[in-house]
This record gives C-alpha cells, structure tokens and sequence, in this order.
C-alpha cells in the first residue's frame, strides 16, 4: 500500500539569485494524515489548492511533520493551526540553543517558528507518529534533520535532496552539520527504504537509483507578457 500524495513536488533546481526553496511536500495518509515539509511562503496559495482538490480541508491534517527547520520546509506550518507540529529533539534543539545561528544557518525563520512554536512537540529516533509511519534520523544537512518511513517509502527532507546527489554520493548543498555524515547516512537509506521522496526532487528506487517513471524534467521560462515572465516545471514522457 502506497498511501501517499505529493502535494507540491520537489524542483532540484539552483538560481543564480538565491534559493528557489520549491520543495516536495507530500501527504502520507495512515491512521492519521500527516502532511511531511510544508513548502516556501510563494507556495502558500497552490498547497492549499491542492489539498483542497484532494478534498482535504486543513483542519484535517492531524500532524504536520517538519523535516528540519529551514524556511521553504516549515515556514507554511503556521497555516495549520489545529495540527500537531513535530520535529526531532534534536533539531528542536539546534534551534533553541541558537546553534544554527553559530554554524550560520541564515535560512531558519526564527520568527514565524516563534508564532508556532507552542504547538511544536518533538520526536526520536524510531517513534511512530501515526500508524506504521516511523521516525528516522539523519543528521548531516542539519543536526537533526530527519526523515519518515512509511510501508519502505522514505521521506527524507533535505537528508537527501536529489537523485544526483544520492548517486554521486554528494552531500546536500549545503550542509550545515556534518558533511561525512549526510554522506555515511546514504547507506542507511539503502537499507531501510525502497523508494526515496526527496527533498527537492521527484521519488525515486533506490535499488535501480532511477525515478519511478520515464521522464524528463524541464524548468521553462516562458513569456507571460512582454517583459514578465513564468517560471515552470514541465515534465516529458510518461507522468508521475
Ligand atoms: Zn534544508
């Protein structure tokens, strides 16, 4: 059973200016629906269009998972007002003690995370949140960044941000923790999961290290009106 949605996919894409911080956002649907990474602040209108297309409301989202605290992960977490919020200790951590601010982690929203964050509960290392959804951790990009695993589907946040990275065994641009580390925790990937959800790239098999189906990804930029343009991630071939 593969009860999961990607909401917003993830763009393995660098500007030149800049993040473009568009990352996977995805609804895992057990006993509870949790909703893994909530997207960048641009994305506000479009996530909550989507999950109103697969008809759910956003008080129904139980638990809203953050794989770590960077912005175009965790910022939307203030949209849902009755979930639960959950993150490692760890990372929870890395945030009070303002570590990230020592290692200069400019991209965590120390303000919108201080208006949520009486509704924040931390999690470890294998606790499961919902049925059959369980907690993995993986630091390296963060000290406490960490992933789900549900039914051997892996949603790994910024642990592994793209195909390439993964195959290459490249750490995630960037690493604010431990780059050897991010790296070492690949294996563990390979061992526990069939399928990677990335942070910033389109789920893939782990074992044949391709994405689940023929396509080519394609970011165009187009002429919306003279002078202003549009932005788009187009895929070619079979769909996902
Ligand atoms: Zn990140």
């Amino acid at each position: 059973m593969k009860n999961y949605k990607i909401i917003l996919p993830g763009v393995p894409a660098y500007p030149s200016r800049g993040f473009l911080g568009w990352c996977t956002v995805a609804l895992i649907e057990s006993d509870k629906r949790v909703l893994f990474d909530t997207g960048s602040y641009g994305d506000r209108f479009q996530l909550l269009e989507t999950l109103e297309k697969n008809g759910i409301r956003r008080d129904e989202i139980d638990i809203v998972f953050l794989s770590h605290l960077h912005y175009d992960h965790c910022i939307n977490a203030e949209l849902f007002p009755d979930s639960k919020i959950l993150l490692s200790d760890r990372e929870w951590e890395y945030f009070e003690s303002e570590e990230y601010k020592e290692v200069g982690d400019e991209v965590v929203p120390e303000g919108v995370i201080r208006e949520f964050e009486d509704r924040i509960e931390t999690t470890g290392e294998e606790e499961e949140i919902a049925e059959g959804v369980e907690v993995v951790e993986f630091p390296g990009h963060t000290p406490g960044s960490s992933a789900l695993l549900f039914n051997e589907i892996l949603f790994t946040g910024d642990a592994v941000k793209n195909l390439w990275d993964f195959k290459n065994r490249s750490p995630p641009y960037p690493t604010f923790s431990d780059e050897d580390l991010a790296v070492e925790n690949y294996e563990l990937v390979r061992e526990i999961a069939e399928i990677v959800v990335p942070g910033h790239d389109t789920p893939f098999s782990v074992n044949e290290e391709r994405y689940l189906s023929d396509f080519n990804l394609l970011i165009e930029i187009e002429t919306l009106r003279e002078g202003i343009f549009r932005i788009k991630r187009r895929s070619e071939g079979k769909r996902m």
